[in-house]
């Protein structure tokens, strides 16, 4: 599709969008053009009022009764079915609970758990860092002794061989956008006879992921990206049924225990994926994510993932046409297909240009050691907010504002 991409064009585009709607369900401050839902999704007004119902009515009034009354205790499930939907798993087979981090130290040890002969497990050269960082803690404690090949993206697929255990990938890559074709790596694993953990933290909401279809193993994700559940919101964990018998992970706490409220002194793993959970959960922070799941299960997936095509093609054009030759390189893959829905972009000053479009309501974010980081929402964002963005961003270029002294100083969270 080709746009001329005037502002009358954008809001032409914006009057036929199925999902315009959903933008007002979000509570997004006047003045602000957010395009980091892929690092922290906005408030919406259900899950602001979800989660002041949860505290209000729920803990303030049905207390401890309220694992059975407000229905907290079934929440790993109720929301992993829901979650499911999003990621082409069947209902049974996600739970919603814990960080990424320590979901994903859960499903790479189930899967070594089930390929006990092999201990060879393969990730990639500049994966998120708590991938690598989780994978060398499985290496400290696990008693198999595994070996840990970090391969650049390229090598990723020859690297996957008979002693291949576990490969553990991330699908969308959270600098580039880059996508892994899920369904043929997923295939060279099991012809190798390894297992397959996938990653999903910048795909879930925002990119066409069928984890079934696939055959994939295991994966985990984020809930606080675009799934908009809030910071810090419960992560989620998936494992294929075919593997809810054999699967062992080392984190047994008693939620995953068959019968927690029996208060055995012996450990009796739950039968189906409740045996991946490990303790209490994070009921508040639960709350706000399933408001926010219910309302994308309301977006219908063709129009969610058009949209995010859409947006992030025009967004790209418009750069080319209004920012060439003011320094910025695009570090994400020129076809639209082949990424998720973030764009990056390298600049000599990346920090302080992006510092500067903060100031200027222009949220996005920057990745070390020179990277522009800018996320497309399909349920949030209009397609005339781009051509305000990049308008402001060719000011910003232009005009070298941001190589004034406030925009150098290094913020903790970048
Ligand atoms: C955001 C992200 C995480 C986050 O992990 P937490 O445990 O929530 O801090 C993990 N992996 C990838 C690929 C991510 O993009």
């Amino acid at each position: 599709m080709t746009y001329k991409l005037t502002r009358c064009d954008l809001q032409d585009l914006d009057r036929k969008d199925p999902l315009a709607s959903f933008k007002n369900k979000f509570l997004l401050p006047d003045g602000i053009l957010y395009m980091n839902g892929n690092s922290l999704g906005p408030l919406s007004r259900r899950a602001k009022e979800r989660m002041s119902d949860a505290v209000e009515h729920e803990w303030g009034t049905q207390l401890i009764r309220g694992w059975n009354t407000a229905g907290w205790y079934d929440m790993p499930t109720r929301l992993g079915n829901k979650l499911s939907q999003l990621i082409g798993a069947a209902d049974g087979e996600v739970v919603v609970c814990d960080s990424t981090s320590v979901n994903l130290f859960k499903a790479v040890s189930a899967a070594l758990s089930i390929n006990p002969s092999r201990n060879k497990i393969i990730s990639e050269v500049g994966n998120f860092p708590t991938d690598l960082y989780i994978l060398d803690g499985i290496k400290q404690f696990s008693n198999n002794n595994p070996t840990i090949r970090i391969k650049p993206r390229n090598n990723i697929i020859e690297a996957i061989d008979t002693e291949t255990a576990v490969v553990v990938l991330t699908h969308v890559h959270y600098v580039s956008g880059e996508i892994f074709p899920m369904d043929l790596i997923t295939r060279k694993a099991h012809e190798m006879g390894a297992l397959i953990v996938w990653d999903l933290s910048h795909s879930v909401g925002a990119v066409r992921t069928d984890l079934n279809s696939a055959k994939a193993d295991f994966a985990v994700g984020c809930g606080y990206k675009h799934l908009n559940g809030g910071p810090g919101a419960p992560a989620f964990l998936y494992a294929a049924k075919r593997h809810h018998q054999t699967m062992q992970q080392p984190l047994s706490g008693w939620f995953s225990h068959k019968k927690p409220f029996e208060f055995n002194d012996d450990y009796m793993p739950a039968d189906g994926i409740s045996k991946m959970l490990t303790g209490t959960t994070g009921v508040l922070g639960a709350s706000a994510l399933e408001a926010s799941l219910d309302i994308m299960l309301e977006a219908r997936t063709t129009d969610r993932l058009a949209k995010v095509l859409n947006l992030t093609t025009i967004f790209q054009n418009l750069i080319t046409k209004q920012c060439s030759g003011l320094g910025l390189t695009l570090a994400s893959p020129e076809n639209p297909a082949d990424r998720g829905a973030h764009i990056s972009y390298r600049h000599s000053n990346a920090y302080a240009i992006m510092q500067n479009l903060i100031k200027r309501g222009v949220i996005g974010d920057f990745r070390s050691p020179d990277y522009m980081r800018f996320g497309f929402s399909p349920l949030f964002m209009s397609f005339e907010d781009l051509l305000d963005a990049v308008e402001i961003l060719r000011e910003i270029l232009t005009t070298k504002s941001y190589l004034s002294p406030e925009f150098q100083v290094l913020n903790a969270v970048t």
